[in-house]
């Protein structure tokens, strides 16, 4: 049987109760053969995650002050952790290399994977089970780049053969050894490269949620779980603001057709949320995935009469956007209007320079920018071919009262997104949810 990788997440490492919550799963299924971990994260909502005292401890170091009482606190949560499970380590040897290091020459992320590092050992040598160190299998240059393949053959050997093993998450190592990390909440990632690098069946990635939400819980109480969804509808839901996992986790475990299963440390027995390239047919049929949705959008709209006959105004208008470094999202045309949805924060960076750009290039009858708007994104590969699903959107919005500033459904039927102003926002989700649960 293929092997299962475990992905264990801040909050289900941050302290000893969560310890053994977390030994419970690992040996309830044999064939989870392989546990990424985090570093230790909040016990509760006031308290502080390890990496980020790590981050300043380093802070204070560079700044020439006192790193001793952050040292301080970090040593408390793992000797927590190590005492009350009667755990056999060396953590202030550990520590004093580390604050040796701070001291010598201090490194920023070299500090910040620390907390995985130690969380890991102590993981480790908990479940009895050996420790595969991240600095030497998962490859960066020399200046900061993850090297895929590198890190995939180095993995791959060192796991060879291997029957158990806990891994650090959110770091790994250039040529020279010096550590580099992805960015927050990286251990995903590793979840990801270690499942890709075993062949493993399933990559669990344990949480404190169980599974990703039809829609924003804090817009729609109590929303449904999703029990199963498309790497297309995750990449979808997640980019308008849905996220339940790092990004850069998704595309390992996808590209090797590998699943992931969001789990939740905290009540074991919920299946989560499988995310797969293929749906089970019940959920194919399903015509809604989830709504997502976010706020901070801005339309440029450019008005040129018989524009319809004009080749190249189109390109012309995204070619001024590109060279200032603004992405657009989305780009609803009529006969003699072109409008294009930017990020506002995008588009602030350089809204003058792109302005007169356009004037000068474009000579437009008309070029307005309109701010405040938000867009949500209804997403379900049952969608395609069924019809009535878009009528049921727009009457909803409608009878909520509220004006749609653009719509535009993608070929795929995958989506259908609409634009309303930010103060509508809420009401919007609200009334789509509500009409499509009926
Ligand atoms: N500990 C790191 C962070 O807090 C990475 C992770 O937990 O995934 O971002």
């Amino acid at each position: 049987m293929k092997p299962i990788v475990a992905k264990f997440g801040g909050s289900s490492l941050a302290d000893a109760a969560q310890f053994r919550k977390v030994a419970d799963i690992v040996r309830a299924d044999a064939d989870r053969r392989f546990v990424v971990a985090s570093a230790p994260g909040k016990r509760n909502a006031a308290d502080t995650k390890v990496t980020d005292l790590l981050y300043r401890c380093y802070e204070l170091a560079t700044q020439g002050q006192d790193a001793a009482p952050a040292l301080a606190l970090i040593r408390a949560r793992f000797a927590q952790i190590m005492d009350e499970l009667s755990i056999d380590f060396p953590l202030d040897e550990e520590l004093g290399v580390i604050a040796a290091q701070l001291a010598a020459a201090p490194a920023r992320d070299y500090m910040a994977s620390r907390g995985e590092y130690l969380n890991a050992k102590l993981l480790a040598a908990y479940l009895g089970v050996p420790f595969v160190d991240a600095a030497n299998t998962v490859r960066f240059s020399g200046d900061g780049r993850f090297i895929a393949e590198g890190t995939n053959e180095a993995l791959a050997t060192a796991l060879r053969g291997v029957e158990r093993a806990v891994i650090p998450g959110f770091y790994g190592a250039d040529e020279a050894g010096r550590i580099h990390t992805f960015t927050r909440g990286g251990s995903d990632v590793t979840g990801a490269l270690v499942a890709r690098a075993v062949n493993a069946r399933l990559y669990e990635n344990w949480t404190d949620v169980s599974g990703m939400l039809f829609t924003d819980p804090r817009i729609v109480p109590n929303p449904d779980t999703i029990r199963h969804i498309s790497y297309r509808e995750l990449r979808e839901l997640s980019y308008m603001g849905a996220s339940v996992l790092h990004e850069d986790a998704v595309f390992p475990a996808r590209a090797a057709g590998i699943p992931i299963n969001i789990r939740n440390t905290n009540r074991p027995a919920d299946a989560g949320t499988m995310i797969s390239h293929d749906l089970p047919p019940a959920a194919a049929q399903r015509p809604v995935t989830g709504v997502a949705g976010r706020k901070g959008f801005s339309t440029l709209l450019v008005e040129q009469s018989l524009m319809n006959n004009e080749i190249g105004f189109g390109a012309r208008l995204l070619n001024i956007l590109a060279a200032h470094g603004v992405p657009f999202e989305h780009c609803p045309t009529g006969i003699d209007t072109i409008s294009v949805v930017v990020d506002t924060a995008a588009l602030d960076a350089c809204r003058e320079a792109v302005l007169r750009q356009i004037e000068l290039q474009m000579h437009p009858d008309h070029l307005s920018v309109e701010d405040g708007l938000a867009m949500i994104a209804v997403v379900g590969h049952g969608m395609g071919g069924q019809r009535g699903i878009a009528a049921r959107i727009f009457s909803a919005v409608a009878e909520a009262g509220v004006n749609i500033r653009m719509i535009d459904q993608g070929s795929s039927e995958l989506n259908i997104i609409i634009g309303v102003d930010e103060a509508d926002y809420e009401a919007a989700v609200r009334a789509i949810c509500e009409k499509l649960r009926k």
